[in-house]
């Protein structure tokens, strides 16, 4: 089993409290989600995503015995743990803390863990796993996941949401850090470390979509993919990055990717001719860190909107909003980026995404004939005029977005600094940021229902 461990930004505080009281080693148990991964489209393997859902403190009942260097739990309260996790669909595990700083699981743990996955098989089947989390004071974690095979494996632990850091050692690209020196000068160490691990989809490649994939290949993430199901116009050549008059009919996912790989970058370069919708991408959603939105469409919006709280991903959403007025005259230019993570506001909630449009998109994919229909009845009213567009403001929204990556993976600007919408008006012109909040009934951002829930049927809860 290949595995990784996501911990939600926001469990953060309360999993390193869970493993210290005092001098002694306390604990928690755990329970995570699970999303699978069939075939990662990088690695072409298939691997799991464990998401931190829930750390339960042991209570003085659970514990059998703990000291300044041990700490052995009851696997009789453990029961408790994995009939729950049974009946909810969720894996379960236990953390502890190390007081010492002894930066290694010790035999001892080894034979406390042993003894809870084989109470979890006993119960839960064969096929059961326990996480196992090791805290240390330094902030930093050890993690491994015991399966069927003999002995637990090592995972890595990221944290997502407004920040991502892995909390546990990885291993560092030294190619990558010295041609990638003048980042470093800006971001600190392992920065170019946390690009070259980093996992992005670019949805779109389009004028925002193209300057944002070729930026971030050129920073050094290590695997990005980039989706669209459209094909070159003449009339996007003048905000197209990489892309020239003979690519005319050319998938733009694919123009941007041959030019990113004719660069010659330590990159996993992928493109996707699709439509973010089809159940064929979800794979590729699934296994990425980071989703980059830089479409039109509503109804594909619609569902990364979900999609990020579902499976706590960081969706940065992009738009450039132009309201002519007159011939020459703007009234309003603004581009928007926008953080969507479990704890932000969500793009309905901020008023971004027309459901009316995104049903209209659903039926014209879905059923080009009820689409025609419908619109001769006037039930839809469907296209439209193109947007207005000029490749410096498209650009400028994708340098945008990168910034707020950047905020996420190095908190360059002090976490009290990080913001969920940055708003960029041109015509003033000047930057604005905005918080916004959730409508108390939305189901996506002021619930914690669906928060890190991962893979459920119907995906993303949603028929149809
Ligand atoms: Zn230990
Ligand atoms: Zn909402």
């Amino acid at each position: 089993m290949s595995a990784d461990i996501i911990l939600p930004e926001r469990l953060r505080e309360a999993t390193f409290h869970a493993g210290f009281d005092g001098s002694n080693e306390a604990g928690a148990w755990v329970l995570c989600s699970e999303v699978k991964i069939s075939t990662d489209p990088w690695t072409k393997l298939a691997r799991t995503k464990l998401i931190v859902q829930d750390i339960l403190p042991l209570t003085i009942g659970d514990i059998e015995s703990s000291s300044q260097t041990h700490l052995t739990v009851r696997t009789t309260s453990f029961i408790k743990v994995l009939k729950y996790a049974q009946l909810h669909n969720l894996v379960p595990g236990f953390l502890h803390g190390h007081p010492s700083g002894h930066a290694d699981f010790s035999l001892r743990d080894d034979d406390n863990e042993r003894k809870l996955w084989q109470a979890a098989s006993n119960r839960n089947g064969k096929e059961a796993t326990l996480v196992s989390l090791l805290v240390l004071p330094d902030g930093t974690m050890r993690a491994r996941v015991w399966d069927s095979s003999k002995n637990p494996i090592s995972v890595t632990v990221a944290t997502n949401g407004s920040s991502r850091q892995f909390l546990t050692p990885i291993l560092v690209n030294s190619v990558c850090e010295s041609n990638l020196d003048r980042q470093t000068r800006v971001f600190g160490d392992g920065f170019n470390n946390s690009l070259h691990n980093l996992n992005v989809t670019v949805v779109g490649a389009g004028g925002t979509g193209s300057p944002l994939a070729i930026m971030l290949a050129r920073s050094g993430v290590g695997q990005l993919a980039v989706l669209d199901p459209d094909h070159i116009e003449a009339s996007n050549i003048h905000r197209l990055h990489g892309a020239s008059y003979k690519d005319i009919g050319r998938a733009k996912a694919e123009v941007v990717v041959d030019h990113i790989q004719s660069i010659d970058l330590a990159v996993n370069a992928k493109a996707c001719v699709g439509n973010v919708l089809d159940a064929d991408c979800r794979d590729l959603l699934k296994a990425s860190d980071i989703i980059f939105c830089a479409t039109d469409d509503h109804a594909g919006r619609m569902m990364l909107n979900r999609f990020a709280y579902f499976y706590e991903t960081l969706v940065i959403d992009m738009g450039l909003a132009v309201e002519p007025e007159g011939k020459r005259l703007i009234r309003d230019m603004t581009g928007r980026v926008t953080m969507i993570y479990p704890g932000a506001t969500c793009l309905l909630c901020r008023n971004i995404i027309d459901p009316l449009r995104a049903r209209e998109e659903e039926l014209l994919r879905k059923s080009p004939k009820e689409f025609n229909k419908q619109q001769k009845e006037g039930y839809v009213i469907g296209g439209g005029d193109p947007e207005p567009a000029f490749i410096a403001m498209t650009t400028s929204v994708a340098c945008m977005a990168i910034d707020e990556m950047a905020q996420v993976l190095s908190g360059f600007r002090g976490n009290k600094r990080a913001v969920t919408q940055r708003l960029r008006r041109f015509q003033i012109p000047e930057d604005r940021c905005s918080g916004g909040a959730p409508e108390p009934d939305c189901p996506v951002c002021a619930s914690t229902e669906y928060w890190g829930i991962g893979d459920i049927n119907p995906f993303l809860d949603r028929v149809g």
